[in-house]
């Protein structure tokens, strides 16, 4: 056998290793310091009380013989279709049933629908950015180039004429940048994609931190995105399902005249034999009255947290954005410091930890990700700490 050589042009990640790692050292160096991290990535508060009865009562019906489920569609129960259907519209955006396809999660299907695309395609990836789009392209062969994103353009990149690629990535709400784009630059998106016959793939995992009205939160919003469009969602984020895993993707039928829809059926009948039928009732739940008003009150736990971080930056003339629809906080580390530098700085003297940001790309330099996924008490913690510090 022959290997896929692909993969040894894969980049090592040493981002979170590296941080561990250096947290670890620090720990035991410093034994009677408290360490506060707002480098998270995960959502920390359990699954809300709706989502935990549905799962509980889905198991007790696996158990009887009556209501017992073996293999279900691949592509999802109609149950939680519908609710997604609902979801949707209730935004403005109509979808039919058999354009949403449910999953395990976002990140396994951003990279399993490149399954439907040539090797010969160009790839185009904001920097910086979430890895796992330049990592599994990369493991197919493809050719990857790469829009900066920046403070003259607000992390927020617009089409470049002149760039000619296939498969283009968005992701808004941004991760690691916390950047949201506006239905006017999306709009620009959407028409270099149907202009060059381009796909987006629109990383939505991020879209239930969007308060205003006025910012999509699907890309679906924007006229022309069904012609050029496939997005992916996921609840993670959303209801605390990053270990519990489910999430959906559309592919509109008005894509490729329907071929790729076609095509993703056929795959994930092929390659995928569903989601588990409890963990589809307890995403199910996310959508009931008591589990929306849950699910809100646990999201605005995370904004509170965003809201105070951002504050204390602000009061120090820290420039950063994000922290208002999203969970991430992107700041300029002060003085000219490097990622790495202001990290080393903040957890000697703070004893804080965040995320470097050269960590996400070659613009993440000299930029920095703090979270809101920590306590409240942790994250007042810091800012008291961060409030001294900078007096
Ligand atoms: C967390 C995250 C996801 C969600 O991944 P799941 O596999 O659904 O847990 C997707 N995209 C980005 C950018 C994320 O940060």
């Amino acid at each position: 056998m022959n290997i896929n050589t692909n993969y040894q042009n894969i980049a090592d990640s040493y981002l979170f290793s590296t941080v561990a790692k250096k947290v670890a050292e620090y720990a035991q160096k410093n034994p009677d310091k408290k360490i506060i991290k707002l480098g998270i990535g995960d959502v920390t508060l359990p699954l809300c009380n709706a989502v935990v009865r549905a799962l509980k009562s889905a198991s007790d019906e696996m158990g009887e013989k009556e209501t017992f489920r073996g293999y279900g569609p691949e592509q999802g129960y109609d149950f939680l279709k519908n609710e997604i259907q609902n979801y949707y519209k209730q935004h403005g955006v109509n979808l039919e049933n058999d354009e949403i396809f449910i999953s395990d999660g976002a990140k396994s299907d951003l990279g399993n629908i490149l399954d439907l695309f040539s090797q010969d395609n160009t790839v185009l990836v904001p920097d910086p950015v979430y890895p796992v789009y330049v990592d599994t392209n990369t493991m197919a062969g493809r050719k990857i180039i790469y829009i900066d994103a920046n403070a003259e353009n607000n992390f927020l990149p617009l089409p470049d004429e002149n760039i000619k690629a296939d498969i283009i990535y968005i992701c808004s709400p941004n991760n690691p940048t916390g950047a949201v784009y506006d239905k006017e630059q999306l709009k620009k998106w959407i028409d270099y994609a149907n202009k060059n016959k381009a796909v987006i793939l629109f990383d939505s995992a991020y879209e239930c931190f969007i308060t205003d009205e006025k910012l999509p939160r699907s890309i679906y919003a924007i006229e022309g995105a069904k012609t050029c469009a496939i997005e992916f969602c996921s609840f993670s984020k959303m209801a605390g399902f990053t270990g519990t895993r489910c999430g959906w993707t559309v592919v509109p039928k008005a894509l490729a005249d329907g071929i790729l829809n076609k095509m993703w059926l056929r795959r994930q009948t092929t390659k995928f034999n569903g989601v588990p039928y409890i963990v589809q009732k307890g995403a199910q739940a996310v959508f009931s009255p008591e589990g929306q008003k849950e699910i809100q009150e646990n999201l605005n736990y995370y904004k509170e947290n965003a809201k105070l971080i951002s504050n204390c930056l602000k009061k120090h003339n820290i420039w950063h954005i994000g922290g208002t629809h999203s969970p991430y906080i992107w700041l300029k580390c002060p003085n000219g410091m490097t990622s790495w530098e202001f990290f080393d700085y903040l957890l000697t003297n703070v004893q804080i930890v965040g995320t470097p940001g050269s960590g996400f790309g070659r613009n993440g330099e000299g930029y920095f990700r703090l979270t809101s996924f920590g306590s409240k008490e942790n994250t007042q913690e810091a800012v008291e700490r961060l409030e001294k510090f900078f007096d």
